[in-house]
């Protein structure tokens, strides 16, 4: 009898690139990364922010660098950071006027630890290449990294305009967005193979081709990877918001990345009004993770509910897990080897409970309409304990510690 495999391909082979602490590429783990949307100018309101995004599991967070007070504010906003004992390494987000910016102020050009250029957004005309070439040249004197950042919102436009010309003129014309495509890339290798003309090293480009469109993501970023070996960026952008952002971003992530297509990630999620600006840096790390790429914290697995549990006490449960486990898991890391790859099921009722319980490390199943209110936990497949009365949450929680206290190993402690 011929039996299903799991097969996927592996993970395209691409040059490594040091961005301070954090390795992109050439077999690293797939870094997230987020940007804030505080004024850099405003010194504590963006380190206040860079911190929750760091703290939230980002390992990279960008800013934007878009004036003088910007520029002056970098490098004060990289002491801040230093004094909390936040190393998160910071990119520079430049554009129009990064030139003047990474020539008039070298401490925010030394305190960045990578650059973000976007070629059809450095200058128009002659002034385009001079001063995507004193960017690099900077990038080459303080030994930075640079993202060649191509977005296609803001394509060069001469470059389209000039490729759409030759199309039309050809014998056998292709359609508008075959071009567009072919344009958001050669730009993008274009400028790389400029960067490395100027001094650059490959192990100091990381591309990126954004777009906002599903498959055309996917189209464009699949001949790219084809097309050159330079750590990949990928992103779909202004995914949008809400549920809307998350799916975007997650339909079309998940299939490069299971194409082995990708080496550092962002989910360019628009907040709602009030909303949390590491929402982007927890569904980052759950496409990563719910695709089998990596585990940052575990996963709380729970039934949607039906007619058969008419409480939404499960509900609370569920949530309330995967609150706590991503609380605990900030001291977890710290202190205990592999917790991030624990897993835990929270169901509604007898139905699937007890069966999808077995499968997590630990699970639990509650009580549904009509049942007996008790709760049997599930550890490691086998049932440990039923649970009953009014604080089944709380001895969840106790379970859920001292098996992780049991399970993972200690970490060594820094003797330094
Ligand atoms: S486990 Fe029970 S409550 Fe949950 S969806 Fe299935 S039948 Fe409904």
């Amino acid at each position: 009898m011929s039996m299903v495999q799991s097969a996927f391909p592996p993970r395209r082979n691409s040059v490594g690139v040091q961005v301070g602490s954090i390795r992109i590429g050439g077999g690293a783990p797939i870094v997230v990364q987020s940007m804030t949307n505080t004024d850099t100018e405003d010194e504590i309101a963006t380190t206040v922010q860079v911190a929750q995004l760091a703290r939230a599991g980002s390992e990279l967070v960008r800013i934007t660098v878009n004036t003088a007070e910007a520029a002056r504010a970098v490098p004060g906003i990289r002491a801040r950071l230093d004094d909390m004992g936040c190393q998160v390494p910071l990119i520079g987000d430049f554009h129009f006027n990064g030139h003047k910016l990474v020539t008039e102020y070298p401490g925010c050009a030394r305190a960045l630890a990578k650059y973000r250029i976007n070629p059809g957004n450095v200058g128009h005309g002659k002034k385009r290449d001079e001063q995507f070439s004193i960017l690099i040249e900077a990038a080459c004197k303080y030994e930075k990294p640079v993202r060649i950042g191509v977005n296609w919102g803001s394509l060069d436009p001469e470059l389209l305009a000039r490729m759409m010309d030759e199309n039309a003129r050809s014998g056998d014309p292709r359609d508008a967005s075959a071009v567009m495509y072919e344009a958001l890339i050669t730009s993008a290798l274009q400028s790389a193979e400029r960067a490395e003309e100027i001094g650059l090293g490959r192990d100091r480009i990381i591309l990126s081709c954004k777009m906002s469109g599903v498959r055309d993501l996917i189209t464009v970023y699949r001949a790219l990877a084809a097309r050159c070996d330079y750590a990949l960026h990928l992103g779909l952008t202004e995914a949008g918001m809400g549920s809307k952002g998350i799916v975007a971003s997650t339909a079309a992530l998940s299939v490069l990345l299971l194409e082995g297509i990708g080496d550092t990630i962002r989910i360019s999620l628009t907040p709602e009004p009030g909303g949390d600006r590491a929402r982007e840096v927890v569904v980052a790390q759950e496409i990563l993770q719910t695709t089998g790429l990596r585990a940052f914290v575990p996963l709380v697995a729970a039934c949607p509910g039906c007619g058969r549990t008419t409480s939404t006490y499960f509900q609370e449960l569920a949530e309330s897990i995967q609150g706590y486990v991503r609380e605990q898991m900030l001291v977890w890391r710290e202190e205990y080897e592999g917790v991030e790859n624990m897993t835990l099921a929270v169901m509604g009722c007898v139905v699937n409970g007890p069966g999808e319980s077995k499968h997590a490390n630990i699970g639990i199943s509650l009580p549904g309409s009509g049942e007996r209110p008790v709760a049997p936990v599930f550890v490691d497949g086998q049932k440990a304990v039923t649970l009953k009365g009014d604080n089944i949450a709380g001895e969840f929680r106790q379970i859920v510690d001292e098996y992780v206290q049991m399970k993972y190993p200690k970490k060594a402690v820094d003797a330094h």
